[in-house]
């Protein structure tokens, strides 16, 4: 049998898991500050929960979809992204009837069976947030405050935001800007690539942001959701984007963006980066006021977003391991598995060989190790209880008891 991983997943090893464990970790600082809980779910979820509240014309759940049965036959899906599990969550517990607002950050694998190539997997990673129950811009402002916090935590430069408002069900509103729409694309359907052409009866919003040159070409001139908002949606936009102004949040209106998902309303936005190439979406996110009623309850003003971890660890600096900082160099293994022990319960990282190589492979191996201190346990020092203690900065080298060392190294360490 041949060992191979599936198409599109990887290993993250080194460097990407260390850059990882600091991406997840300076998230979850910055979250914190602003209320949010962390919130763990299942990667297996109902399918209905996605083909129910993220729509079966959407890309994700109508192609990418991980699908499977269970024993008993239920259809089960592995989760394409994080919301409609949270929203699932907080329905499922009634979390709504005991507090007027829940703030949730999540990380976490997610599947999509798209065509793999630089930044793009069907196994990646996501770190999403979802905010319950405010109407008010003000959550979508914290969406933006949030956002920009992380990036400065994680050292990330050159991220900016595109937003636009996509409106609601109100039928002057969104129906009526679908309405519009269709219409301008009809002019020029012809000339529209296939995808578009059935997108139009589908989901014509997502006309707008394909990437076929010729479609962007007409779509260019199309009509914008902004100038179709009801008054209720435009206030909402207009005072979004004061408050952004308000606290020196850059953003650029783009009247492209649409997200993918049928669930989103109002304001959408998304986090680009120039360095990412094609694939230029670090993440993304927006209101999405109405999928609780697609679940048949009542309405629960919502935002979140959702970030590409494997995206943003391709953007961020290189994560250095921290090395351990003695090695214990003997031939001895109780001795050595002794002073090893005692070293690493103080909290200090110790390497040494298992394998009690010749005494030059193990000082090779200490120095490859990149530690400061090497403790030498040769036959004599086993004898009398001591340690030769040689620090590799100062390369000065002292005879001192184990606890003598011991003291030495974490003065100087800790
Ligand atoms: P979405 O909600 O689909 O826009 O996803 C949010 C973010 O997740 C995107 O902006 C990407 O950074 C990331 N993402 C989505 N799909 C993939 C993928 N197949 N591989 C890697 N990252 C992805």
């Amino acid at each position: 049998m041949k060992l191979q991983i599936v198409k599109g997943m990887r290993d993250l090893i080194e460097q990407d898991a260390r850059v990882f464990s600091h991406l997840e970790e300076k998230a979850r600082q910055v979250f914190s500050l602003y209320g949010f809980e962390e919130i763990r779910t299942p990667i297996l979820e109902m399918a209905e929960l996605f083909t129910h509240g993220i729509g079966e014309e959407t890309d994700i759940v109508g192609k990418e979809m991980y699908l499977l049965e269970d024993r008993r036959g239920q259809q089960l899906a592995m989760r394409p992204e994080g919301t409609a599990a949270v929203v699932r969550h907080v329905v499922q517990n009634q979390v709504l009837k005991q507090k007027k607002q829940a703030k949730y950050f999540y990380f976490g694998p997610m599947f999509r069976y798209e065509r793999p190539q630089k930044g793009r997997f069907r196994q990646f990673h996501q770190i999403g947030v979802e905010c319950f129950g405010v109407e008010s811009p003000v959550a979508d402002l914290e969406m933006f405050l949030m956002l920009r916090q992380y990036f400065e935590a994680i050292n990330l430069k050159d991220v900016g935001f595109q937003i636009n408002s996509i409106g609601c069900m109100d039928p002057s509103c969104r129906p009526q800007y679908k309405q519009n729409l269709v219409a301008y694309l009809k002019e020029s359907q012809e000339e529209l690539c296939e995808d578009c052409n059935r997108r139009i009866d589908t989901n014509p919003l997502r006309v707008l942001d394909c990437k076929n040159p010729k479609c962007q070409e007409i779509t260019d001139s199309a009509p914008h959701s902004e100038d179709c908002l009801c008054s209720d949606c435009g206030d909402h936009y207009q005072t979004l984007k004061n408050l952004l102004d308000e606290h020196q949040v850059a953003y650029q209106c783009s009247h492209r963006l649409v997200r993918g998902l049928d669930y989103y309303s109002k304001t959408v936005f998304e986090v680009y980066s120039a360095n990412l190439g094609a694939q230029s979406a670090a993440g993304g996110g927006g209101r999405f006021d109405n999928l609780f009623e697609q679940y048949g309850e009542k309405q629960v003003p919502s935002i979140g977003f959702a970030l590409g971890l494997d995206r943003l660890a391709l953007l961020c600096p290189p994560v250095e391991a921290a090395p351990p900082g003695v090695f214990v160099l003997g031939f001895e293994a109780t001795a050595v598995s002794k002073v090893v022990a005692q070293i690493r319960q103080l909290g200090l990282g110790c390497s040494y060989d298992p394998n009690s190589s010749s005494m030059k492979s193990q000082f090779r191996q200490a120095d490859k190790a990149g530690v400061r201190f090497v403790a030498i346990l040769g036959e004599e020092e086993v004898k009398t209880g001591t340690v030769g203690l040689k620090d590799l900065e100062t390369g000065t080298q002292e005879n001192l008891s184990t606890e003598a060392a011991i003291a030495k190294i974490t003065e100087v360490l800790l």
